[in-house]
């Protein structure tokens, strides 16, 4: 059993298969490493069960892509659970080496796309979610190991090779598992 990691989200229910936000979605040239629950910018995001916090960064920059906004991400491992990146945060709450507790508070959503930088030259999922007025969101990813992350292959929460990280779990699967 988890604890859901956004108390403030609309509903405790996760994209379904090919949907946008979800596991694996397809988006032309990349493909999304975990999950989107969306929740307004500012709401808490806990953890999902105990655990120690191994590091914490930026996740999203509008030096790297103009239209992001610079987001935060905390890294935790939950022994017996998996390793967690909880990305896309406005801010955080704690920091590398930290023990957590299960519903303990790590930061805030945040708002990762700026619409106003957003330009047809954006992909399409991106101009999808700002037709939608969707900005702010968790994004969630869960790992057997420590995930080692080259640029290359990893950006914004997608991987760009053709097959997924060997050691990238479906967030769906723990969160099935929700008190
Ligand atoms: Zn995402």
């Amino acid at each position: 059993m988890v604890t859901w990691p956004v108390p403030d989200s609309p509903a405790q229910t996760l994209p379904g298969k090919g949907e946008p936000g979800s596991f694996g979605e397809d988006r032309g040239d990349r493909r999304h490493c975990g999950i989107d629950i969306r929740a307004p910018a500012g709401s808490p995001v806990v953890a999902i069960a105990d655990g120690t916090v191994i590091e914490t960064g930026v996740q999203t920059d509008p030096a790297w892509v103009p239209y992001w906004n610079r987001t935060w991400f905390v890294l935790v491992d939950h022994p017996g659970t998996c390793i967690a990146r909880y990305a896309e945060l406005a801010d955080t709450t704690v920091g590398a080496g930290d023990s957590v507790r299960e519903g303990e508070c790590l930061g805030h959503i945040g708002r990762v796309i700026h619409p106003g930088r957003v330009t047809s030259t954006a992909p399409a999922y991106i101009r999808e979610l700002v037709r939608n007025g969707i900005t702010a969101m968790l994004h969630l990813e869960c790992w057997h190991s420590r995930p080692v992350l080259s640029g290359d292959m990893y950006r914004g929460g997608n991987w760009f090779g053709p097959e997924p990280p060997s050691t990238l779990c479906d967030p769906g699967i723990i969160l099935n598992d929700c008190r």
